[in-house]
């Protein structure tokens, strides 16, 4: 089954706009996928609804194989996402923002407690786990959003720009975080506007314009053909 299935995916806003003009989009298990597009051309939207945040005009959404309108309890279960802003509370501790994550996803106290370690560990935030969050760097405040999507183990990871407006170091160690969580098995789907960055980490590359996907191809095919 895939990891995600958009079908005739619409969206019209209440202004007018159509952000969507029929998007059908497969991603299979495993891949590591970049929509990449500029400013405006319907990356977020796309994320928005996938991630139930913005309502759909008309189409499908399949997150591995549960439908975001019968089975959405299940869809969400199977997905991390990882927006934009910080949206953390600053004042609380990396190990709290974490731990309490899995609450909302209905893991029981102890258990949400080893996989905030698990993944504090994996993304290099264990030594920081009693720091409040508003202490740390801009590159460690990115992974602990990462840690904190990971809590509920989805199995398709989703980051809106993940790397926008930081450095070439902490986007080259970001990179290798995201290439060992892809290792491990979890689809990872990105939206970035570097095409430098979809190249160095992505098998599969989406191209959005103006809400219509105008290629849909492996990274490879594109790379051999520009
Ligand atoms: P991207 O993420 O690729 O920059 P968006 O999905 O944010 O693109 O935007 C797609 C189009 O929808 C743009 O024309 C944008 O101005 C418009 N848009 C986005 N959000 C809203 C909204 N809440 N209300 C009205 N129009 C919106
Ligand atoms: P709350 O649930 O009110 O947010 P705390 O965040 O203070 O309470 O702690 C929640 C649980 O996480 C507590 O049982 C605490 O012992 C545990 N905890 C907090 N920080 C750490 C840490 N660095 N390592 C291991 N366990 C921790």
């Amino acid at each position: 089954v895939a990891a995600l299935e958009l079908v005739a995916l619409k969206k019209t806003y209440k202004n007018g706009v159509e952000a969507l003009k029929g998007i059908n989009l497969t991603v299979q298990a495993g891949d590591f996928y970049a929509l990449l597009g500029p400013n405006g051309a319907g990356k977020s939207t796309t994320i928005g609804i996938i991630s139930s945040l913005v309502t759909k005009t008309s189409g499908q959404v399949q997150i591995f194989g549960h439908d975001l309108d019968h089975d959405v309890v299940n869809a969400k279960r199977q997905l991390g996402l990882v927006p934009q802003e910080f949206n953390f509370n600053p004042f609380e501790t990396v190990f709290q923002i974490v731990a309490n994550q899995g609450g909302y996803y209905g893991l029981p106290r102890k258990l949400a407690m080893e996989r905030a370690e698990k993944y504090l560990r994996i993304l290099e935030l264990w030594d920081k786990r009693n720091s409040r969050a508003r202490m740390l760097s801009g590159g460690m405040k990115r992974r602990l959003m990462i840690a904190r999507a990971l809590v509920h183990e989805p199995r398709l990871l989703i980051l809106d720009e993940p790397t926008a407006g930081v450095d070439i170091e902490v986007r080259r160690s970001m990179w290798e975080f995201l290439r060992q969580i892809n290792q491990q098995g979890i689809t990872i789907i990105l939206t970035t506007h570097y095409l430098e960055e979809a190249e160095m980490l992505c098998r599969n590359i989406g191209i959005i314009q103006h809400g219509e996907l105008i290629a849909n191809t492996s990274m490879k095919a594109l790379l051999a053909n520009s």
